[in-house]
């Protein structure tokens, strides 16, 4: 019985500058706890042939399939503002895989041991973040946002030590690609000059295949990255997902979320909500996250520079004039997104008006961002203090004369606004009620529920009814924290 993988290893094609090659550390008594059924099918995958000793092996860097080229990547990075070189200091990248329709993607395992980019890490991972992520990341993809997946999560058989010992935990994460910005930082800062090329030209041969018809590629390079960022950004502000660490190596050439270690959703609708318990400035904060977006873009503009223009100066006016183009093209989205969660098709100069007034409102009256849309797109006001307020009433009957000036029918309206809000997202005290289940009992009946009902967020059925209610209420506020 074969399991399917298929891989080729372009990454490893590129100057040796960029990756260790080195396989997995074996783990003592590795143990599927969780199989992404779906996923597996559709890479071309057989999940019986994956849950068997042999493809848990597999998950657990035990075994090495053939035709892998394991390896670990380098990049850099600014973390917080602070430039630093980095690469997978617990992850390796074992190949490509290819699937049945011809897409490739890389499939990656988190803590898998420690790489020559480890610095002071272990490199390894603990089964309560790894199966966060894979909650978050699938829950993610089911809100139609461009996001790294989750295929598989082992447990290692050995315990990791942080503050208290912890149960070891690999993830078998799927990418279109793991090229950051920071791959491009460390091309720029440590490679020649035919070493950034190459990491450019392989960029665009994986993801912005049409750069053959573009004047300049390397400027091609850099506004398709922006465009798939000013998208993806615009998305998380519309479900109100905070992604807590901003820094240049977390985010994707590819224009998919990766990273899942201190993001949230907001429940409480507030600019300045910050979850991480080491963003002691805000810098992530949920309403800084478009600035962010374009700061780390202007970083990957700089890196760009001595492709871009033979003439520095030239090249460096074409990487400002570039990045100018950030804040229009996010807003774009973000205004087109808007428009559509309040059922709005057509366009009119007042609906940002009307968009700021209501997030104005929900801010004032502390109103959770979620269930505010919720109550819109069904048309029942219940338990929110917002909904009583006269300000609310107003800017209802405002926005019901709005809809008017559209032709489709009330009926069409509410569709639209289904498909625009979700009905559930993973609530924070949702998701750490499941890990507790699975951590500390074993349990996993809670985390395979919850996925159930987050695995279509856009269908309001009455299975989900009971994930729509607010966490009861707590002197501490929600805090996350990074790589543990
Ligand atoms: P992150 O904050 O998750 O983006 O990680 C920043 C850097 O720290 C990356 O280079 C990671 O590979 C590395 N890292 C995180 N946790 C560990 C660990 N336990 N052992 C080794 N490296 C780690
Ligand atoms: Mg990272
Ligand atoms: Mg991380």
């Amino acid at each position: 019985m074969k399991a399917g993988w298929n891989f080729d290893n372009s990454y490893a094609r590129l100057p040796d500058r960029f990756f260790s090659k080195l396989n997995p550390t074996p783990v003592k008594a590795p143990e599927l706890v969780i199989l992404n059924h779906a996923l597996a099918k559709s890479l071309g995958l057989d999940e019986e042939v994956l849950e068997s000793e042999e493809g848990v092996e597999v998950f657990a860097g035990n075994r090495i399939p053939e035709e892998a080229t394991p390896l670990a990547q380098a990049y850099a990075g600014h973390q917080f503002g602070h430039f630093t070189m980095l690469g997978d200091g617990r992850a390796i990248l074992l190949g490509e895989q290819i699937t049945p329709n011809g897409e490739r993607f890389d499939i990656q395992l988190k803590g898998s041991g420690k790489t020559p980019y480890s610095r002071g890490g272990d490199g390894r991972a603990a089964l309560g973040p790894m199966l966060r992520e894979y909650i978050i990341s699938e829950a993610m993809h089911a809100l139609q946002i461009p996001t790294t997946r989750s295929l598989a999560v082992v447990t290692t058989g050995e315990t990791i030590i942080r503050e208290k010992e912890l149960p070891g935990s690999i993830l078998t994460r799927v990418a279109s690609s793991h090229l950051r910005v920071g791959t491009f930082q460390y091309a720029s800062q440590w490679g020649t000059l035919e070493e950034l090329q190459a990491l450019a030209d392989y960029a665009l041969e994986r993801h912005f295949p049409n750069f053959v018809e573009a004047g300049n590629r390397y400027l091609f390079l850099l506004e398709e990255v922006m465009k798939r960022q000013a998208e993806l950004i615009a998305k998380w502000q519309l479900v109100g997902f905070v992604h807590g660490v901003m820094n240049t190596d977390n985010m994707t050439i590819s224009g998919e979320t990766i990273d899942y270690g201190p993001c949230a959703f907001m429940d409480t609708f507030h600019y300045e909500t910050v979850f991480s318990s080491i963003d002691y400035h805000g810098r992530y904060a949920y309403g800084n996250q478009p600035y962010i977006g374009s700061w780390n873009l202007a970083r990957l503009a700089e890196s760009l520079i001595p492709l871009l223009h033979e003439d520095e100066d030239q090249a460096i006016e074409m990487a400002k004039e570039a990045i100018t183009q950030f804040s229009k093209l996010y807003y774009h989205h973000w205004l087109e997104g808007m428009r559509a969660k309040l059922g709005i098709s057509n366009e009119e100069d007042q609906d940002e008006i009307l968009i700021k007034d209501l997030l104005k409102m929900m801010q004032k009256y502390e109103a959770d961002y979620t269930n505010t849309f919720r109550a819109l797109t069904l048309g029942q006001y219940e338990g929110m203090e917002l909904f009583n307020t006269n300000t609310f009433k107003e800017w209802h009957e405002n926005w019901k004369e709005r809809l008017k000036k559209q032709p489709e029918s009330e009926e069409t309206v509410q569709e639209r606004m289904c498909k625009n809000n979700p009905a559930i997202i993973p609530r924070n005290y949702r998701v750490e009620e499941a890990l507790e289940a699975a951590v500390e009992k074993g349990d996993y009946s809670v985390m395979e529920k919850f996925l159930h009902v987050l695995s279509d967020p856009y269908a309001y059925t009455k299975d989900q009814e009971e994930y729509t209610e607010l966490p009861p209420p707590s002197c501490e506020p929600y805090r996350t924290f990074c790589g543990t």
